[in-house]
C-alpha cells in the first residue's frame, strides 16, 4: 500500500501545474445559478477533459426540472471508468454552478488568478477546486493502478445551489446512483475534516387572516398584522426557548447549530411596499393578510412531525384563545437530517488516508445546512456518503473566494489514498 500509494502522491504532485490549469479553465467558466449560465460549456468541458483520460462520459439534461428551459437547460456530466476486476464504484460529486458575485471584489471573480498558492475567483472553493482535485486524485490513480477492481466515477452536476432538483436529485430518480457503493462530494469543508451529513429542514409559510376596513376605524375591521404579532409572541415567549434547549450529539459546525434553530425569513403585511420613485402616501386601510415564511432547522433526533407540531400548537392554541384569529399554515419544503455512520466504509477509509496524508486525525463535522448529500440519501437510499474537500467553508459565497494549491494537492492525496483503500487489493 505504501509503494503504491507514494508513486500515487509524487504523480499528484507532478500533476501541480496542471490541477492549476484545470481549476482556472473551470473557474473562467461562469456558471451563475441563479440563473443556471453555461453549464453546456462547463459540462462539455469536463467531457473532453475525462474522455481523454479515459472515461467514459455521458451528459445528462435534467429536463422539465425547476429553472429548465432552452434558454437555461440544466445539464450533468457523469463520467465513468472501469476497472480491471469487479468491485465497488466510487462515486465523485461535484456541483458546478456557482453562486452570484456580489460586493467587495478586489480580484477578478471570473478571472482565476494565482496568487502566492492561492487561486481566487467565484466559486474556486464553493467547490471548482474540489472538482478538480478529485479529477487530478482520479487520473494519478488510474495512472499508477490500470488493473484496478471495480469503477471510479465523477460527476458535474447542476443546481446545488438552488436545491439540487435538476442537478444530483434528477441524477438519482433516473437510477445514476443505483450501482454507486461509496460517494465523496468534495465540498469546501477543509482537507482535514470529515462531514458526515447535514441538519433537516423545513419551511412553511404561515398567513394570518383580518378585514380590510378604513384606517381611522380600525375597530371596524380585523387587523391581521396585530393577529401574526400574537404569533410572534408567542414563538418568542415559548418557542425559540425550547429551540435552544434541544441540543444535537450530531458534531454540528459552528457550535451554535448544536441546537434547533428557525429563522424567520420573511415577514409582509398590509399593503405592498411602493415602487422606489412613488412619492405619494398610503391608503387608510386595516390589513387583511400578513404572511410569514419560517425556516427551520431541525436536529436528527428530532422528527419532522414533532417540527410541524410545535408551530401547529402555537397557532391552535391562539385559535382557541384569539378572538376571530384563522390562520393558514403551507407547507414549502423539507428534508430530513442525515448522517452517515463513523463506521461506514468511505468514512474508515478516508480517516484513514486523512492520517497518511496529514498526520493526524479527521475531525467529523456535520453541516448546519444541507447540500446534494440529501437526495443520494433519500432517493439513492446509499447511506455511505460524505463530504470531504479542500478549501474553507467560510469563504464561500463571499467576496475574493480563493482556494490554495496546496490544500488542493493534499486532499487529491487523500482522495488518492481512499481508492487505493477502496479499490485495489492493497487495502491496509
Ligand atoms: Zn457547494
Amino acid at each position: 500500500m505504501n509503494a503504491l500509494f507514494d508513486r500515487i502522491a509524487a504523480r499528484i504532485d507532478a500533476k501541480c501545474e496542471d490541477l492549476i490549469a484545470l481549476t482556472q479553465a473551470l473557474v473562467q467558466i461562469p456558471t451563475l445559478n441563479p440563473p443556471g449560465e453555461n453549464y453546456r460549456e462547463i459540462c462539455g468541458y469536463l467531457a473532453e477533459r475525462l474522455g481523454k483520460s479515459g472515461f467514459e462520459v455521458q451528459l445528462v439534461r435534467g429536463e422539465g426540472t425547476p429553472g429548465d428551459s432552452k434558454k437555461y437547460p440544466r445539464w450533468n456530466v457523469i463520467a465513468r471508468k472501469e476497472g480491471a476486476h469487479a468491485g465497488d464504484c466510487v462515486h465523485f460529486n461535484s456541483h458546478i454552478d456557482v453562486v452570484e458575485v456580489g460586493q467587495g471584489w478586489t480580484r477578478d471573480p471570473f478571472g482565476g488568478e494565482l496568487i502566492d498558492g492561492k487561486i481566487y475567483g467565484r466559486g474556486t472553493c464553493d467547490m471548482k477546486g474540489g472538482l478538480a482535485a478529485s479529477i487530478i486524485a482520479a487520473e494519478a490513480f488510474i495512472e499508477a493502478c490500470p488493473d484496478f477492481h471495480g469503477s471510479i466515477e465523477i460527476s458535474g452536476t447542476a443546481d446545488e445551489e438552488t436545491g439540487g432538483y435538476g442537478g444530483v436529485a434528477y441524477l438519482a430518480e433516473h437510477g445514476h446512483y443505483a450501482h454507486v457503493d461509496h460517494v465523496i462530494i468534495p465540498e469546501p469543508l477543509q482537507k482535514d475534516r470529515i462531514c458526515l451529513g447535514h441538519r433537516g429542514v423545513w419551511w412553511a409559510e404561515i398567513e394570518t387572516h383580518g378585514e380590510i376596513a378604513h384606517g381611522s376605524m380600525p375597530f371596524l375591521g380585523d387587523c391581521a398584522v396585530r393577529h401574526m404579532g400574537a404569533v410572534l409572541q408567542e414563538m418568542e415567549t415559548s418557542l425559540f426557548p425550547a429551540l435552544a434547549r434541544k441540543h444535537t450529539a450530531m458534531p454540528v459546525v459552528p457550535e451554535g447549530a448544536r441546537q434547533s434553530t428557525m429563522n424567520i425569513n420573511s415577514f409582509h403585511g398590509g399593503q405592498a411596499e411602493p415602487e422606489a420613485d412613488f412619492t405619494g402616501l398610503p391608503s387608510a386601510c386595516v390589513p387583511d393578510r400578513a404572511r410569514m415564511i419560517i425556516d427551520r432547522r431541525y436536529l436528527i433526533e428530532e422528527s419532522e412531525e414533532e417540527v410541524r407540531g410545535e408551530v401547529v400548537d402555537i397557532l391552535e392554541r391562539l385559535k382557541s384563545e384569539r378572538a376571530n384569529f384563522s390562520y393558514e399554515l403551507r407547507e414549502m419544503w423539507s428534508v430530513s437530517p442525515t448522517m452517515t455512520q463513523k463506521d461506514a466504509p468511505v468514512v474508515a477509509s478516508v480517516q484513514k488516508a486523512v492520517q497518511q496524508v496529514l498526520g493526524k486525525e479527521a475531525e467529523y463535522v456535520v453541516s448546519p445546512g444541507t447540500y446534494d448529500q440529501k437526495h443520494i440519501d433519500r432517493i439513492g437510499r446509499l447511506k455511505n456518503c460524505i463530504a470531504y474537500g479542500p478549501g474553507l467553508l467560510e469563504l464561500a459565497h463571499k467576496p475574493d473566494e480563493y482556494i490554495e494549491v496546496a490544500d488542493m494537492l493534499d486532499s487529491a492525496k487523500v482522495m488518492a489514498h481512499s481508492m487505493v483503500d477502496l479499490l485495489t487489493g492493497e487495502g491496509a
